[in-house]
């Protein structure tokens, strides 16, 4: 039987990680390896400079003192019975779109098993709050067992987003996203000033086969990410251009 990790960057109590974990388990044996507590936004950071802890809560469900590339590392090395067949990331309340793949705990943490070797994918619904996960789960289990039998390119993962009511579902590339706003500056109580980095409205701008469209059509939206950041096309042209360099 297929053997299958999932991790998020939200906590391994998090309801979203629960239900992606069930929708997984009827079709492979899944253990999870997931952060003790929420680490959003973390993106890709390793913790090196302190121990890091694991607690085993029995049934294949493990908390890491980490982030979520300590989750991959932890788990695929050592925690799980063999390297896994697949590793998913998720379900994230809020979506991971355009430029926010580079923040993502959840993202962070397919790349990472990418990076290993280990096909991934990462799975996020476009609510901040989900009443409940079902429909994004349902898309998970069903990328999951394609995947499973037909395994996936090396060096590649997939950034799944899921709208609250999805129509059907488009492949993309990956867009643009900025927030507007980001940045909240206050006074503490001795008049000093202090910020809050996060929130804002997110603008967007990738063209219509971007992700961002895709979602805003209502269509669950698939991009195939590289962890090769290789620009080819500049490559193509940077020794002709600057030859001249040395
Ligand atoms: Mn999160």
């Amino acid at each position: 039987m297929a053997l299958v990790m999932i991790t998020n960057d939200d906590g391994f109590r998090a309801p979203g990680l629960r239900a992606l974990a069930a929708a997984v388990r009827e079709i492979a044996r899944v253990v999870v390896v997931a952060p003790e507590r929420d680490s959003s936004a973390a993106s890709h950071s390793l913790t090196m400079r302190r121990p890091v802890r694991v607690r085993d809560h029995g049934g294949g469900v493990f908390s890491v003192d980490g982030t979520p590339t300590d989750c991959v590392i932890l788990g695929t090395n050592r925690l799980l019975p063999r390297r896994p067949d697949l590793v998913v990331s998720g379900i994230n309340p809020g979506p991971n779109l355009g430029d926010d793949v580079n923040y993502s705990g959840t993202v962070s943490a397919a790349v990472e098993a990418a990076t290993l070797g280990i096909a991934a994918f990462a799975v996020s619904v476009c609510d901040y709050e989900p009443e409940d996960y079902s429909r994004p789960a349902a898309i998970a289990r069903r990328i999951a067992a394609r995947i499973l039998a037909g395994g996936m390119p090396p060096g590649v993962l997939f950034n799944v987003n899921c709208p609250v009511s999805p129509r059907g579902v488009r492949f993309t590339r990956q867009g643009r996203r900025a927030y507007e706003g980001a940045i909240t500056e206050l006074a503490d109580p001795w008049g000093r000033p202090h910020y809050w980095i996060g929130g804002g409205t997110p603008v967007d701008d990738g063209g219509p086969d971007a992700d961002t469209a895709a979602v805003e059509a209502g269509y669950v939206s698939i991009t195939p990410l590289r962890i090769d950041r290789t620009s080819h096309e500049t490559l193509a042209t940077l020794a002709a251009e600057w030859g001249d360099l040395w």
